[in-house]
């Protein structure tokens, strides 16, 4: 029976906010015994007047370095710390939100998820919050879970970035690899606003050998989109549609209201 805290992880998200604006991530001693009182160095006396190593202190290490993964995900501070308890399924005043439990339902399913998936989701429809908030909770949950990279790349900066380092002038540019390679190598990924009308042909292309890669490799992906699926269908000449279909579960978020 996994702990009902944090689910066997060792690492959860407390929600209590105590300063700042949102909860922390926390060790759950629930498998390893702390006699530090989780004071750094994370050392303590042991009955033979020893100084040692308290049995926390992997744990605590691997809190540091997903708290680093939760800082380098490149998401919008209102959703870096969006989890499943964010969803809920009534508004402040009570009423019930419409559509809300099949966002529940969706998002669930990562919960209990033995491994990253490899089929992504394409989150699509005119609700702008409410698919950038599901797609941050599961992003996020993730992410805990798994104590795996996981960025946010939105669209238009990344290929705004991709332009700028092939102009030679720029000096402060990065390399154009560096910009495109490691999109394709994170494990979890958020690819957001595809709104792409008013993309030039390389751009779309662009777009599509980053989507291409991800699936090669079988890398999670979430996509959200504002633009309506007639329109996506027709991007880079379907091509980007197809490979969609074939990788990502499709939902539709006008009904739902976050
Ligand atoms: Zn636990
Ligand atoms: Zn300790």
């Amino acid at each position: 029976m996994n702990c009902s805290i944090c689910n066997g992880d060792g690492i959860y998200y407390d929600d209590h906010v105590s300063q700042g604006s949102h909860g922390q991530l926390k060790c759950c001693l629930c498998k390893v015994d702390c006699f530090c009182g989780g004071r750094y160095p994370y050392r303590y006396w042991d009955d033979d007047h020893n100084n040692r190593w308290c049995p926390c202190w992997s744990l605590r290490q691997r809190l540091r370095r997903v708290n680093q993964l939760f800082d380098d995900t490149g998401l919008d501070e209102s959703y870096r710390w969006k989890f499943f308890d964010d969803l809920s399924p009534n508004f402040p005043d009570g009423q019930p939100r419409p559509g809300a439990e099949g966002a529940i339902r969706i998002a669930e399913k990562y919960l209990i998820t033995p491994r990253i998936p490899e089929r992504g989701l394409f989150l699509y429809g005119n609700n702008k919050e409410g698919k950038a908030l599901l797609g941050a909770i599961i992003f996020n949950t993730l992410m805990l879970r798994f104590q795996k990279p996981g960025r946010f790349i939105e669209t238009t900066a990344w290929l705004d970035a991709l332009r700028d380092s092939f102009d030679p002038d720029n000096q402060w540019s990065k390399k154009t690899c560096e910009i495109f390679d490691p999109p394709c190598e994170w494990p979890i990924a958020m690819i957001g606003n595809l709104a792409m009308k008013k993309e030039t042909d390389w751009a779309k292309e662009t777009l599509y050998q980053l989507i291409d890669n991800r699936y090669a490799n079988l890398r999670f992906t979430i996509v959200t989109t504002n633009l309506p699926l007639e329109a996506v269908s027709k991007l880079c000449r379907g091509r980007i549609f197809l490979l969609l279909r074939e990788m990502c579960q499709f939902v539709e978020m006008n009904k739902i209201y976050y």
